[in-house]
């Protein structure tokens, strides 16, 4: 068969299952079958491909059309322009966490750069510690409750040149670290997805694929999020930051979750909710008392 005829034919596949953009999942996963870019694939159009790549490409289509992520079946996701390996033990990055990043950079780099560690808590692939390494030339340590995760995140590290930067701990959130304060930046992306969206409100690439371990955050998604609240102000040094993405309706729980005063001494201030690129309530950044 013709390039362009298995294009056509698949395009017409993934259309009819539902999947958003079909032309670009079908070249994608042609062009992964024959280790071509896109745009080589559209000049040989009129050419014609061995059964045996044929056959790799179908089976690559039949997945997709189950509607297996796209990423999951390439194997890697681009994030910051950099190619991260991902697979069904990691979320897959995507580019509400860029913005966390540049956030979280802006302020570190327009502060006084405090001394303390920095941490990436919830590191599923590894993306947030690997990046913050790259750009800031700092150590990171990066905590995973799943192992797997942390075996993917150092593939991640090691492939992006910061393997000596980036430290990697399993851990039940900072259940493994003694309660005493040494970080000054803290950036998180922790599960925030609702028990009730897990169960029945998620596109099925990611509530069929994506591990619940990773996107679970329970009742209203801010289980996860309150024991981070409780575990991390122990662990801040006075005036340390925290960026943590969230949910695009949690902004108002998220604000009165962490102002809340009770009997603490270690109080978070300055909190502020930034939206994203479609105005949701995606950012949160508060800063620890001095
Ligand atoms: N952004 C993901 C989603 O909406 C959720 C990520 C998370 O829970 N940290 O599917």
């Amino acid at each position: 068969m013709l390039i362009r005829e298995l294009l056509h034919s698949a395009c017409l596949r993934l259309g009819k299952v539902g999947i958003e953009d079909p032309e670009t999942d079908a070249a994608l996963l042609l062009g992964h079958s024959l280790e071509k870019s896109r745009t080589a694939l559209y000049l040989m159009g009129g050419e014609s491909i061995s059964k045996e790549i044929e056959k790799q490409f179908l089976s690559l289509l039949q997945r997709r059309e189950q509607r297996e992520p796209l990423a999951y079946i390439l194997g890697v996701q681009e994030f910051w322009s950099l190619d991260f390996l991902v697979g069904p033990d990691v979320l897959i990055p995507r580019p509400e966490t860029e913005l966390l990043i540049e956030t979280a950079i802006k302020a570190w780099r327009e502060s006084s750069q405090p001394s303390g560690l920095i941490l990436d808590l919830c590191c599923g692939s590894g993306v947030i510690a690997i990046v913050l390494a790259k750009e800031l030339g700092r150590k990171i340590l990066a905590i995973d409750l799943s192992m797997k995760a942390i075996v993917t995140a150092r593939e991640n590290a090691k492939r992006h040149g910061v393997s000596h930067l980036v430290y990697f701990l399993q851990s039940d959130l900072l259940s493994a670290l003694a309660p005493v304060p040494c970080f000054s930046l803290v950036v998180s992306n922790p599960p925030y997805v609702s028990q009730q969206d897990i169960e029945g409100g998620l596109q099925p690439e990611v509530g069929r694929y994506e591990p619940h371990l990773a996107l679970n955050g329970g009742d209203k998604g801010l289980e996860i999020i309150k024991r981070i609240d409780e575990e991390l102000r122990q662990r801040m040094l006075p005036g340390a930051d925290l960026f943590m993405e969230i949910g695009a309706d949690q902004g108002v729980d998220i604000l009165s979750l962490f102002a809340e005063e009770k009997k603490r001494t270690k109080r978070f201030t300055e909190l502020i909710i930034e939206k994203d690129y479609a105005e949701h309530d995606r950012i949160f950044h508060a800063k620890l008392g001095q």
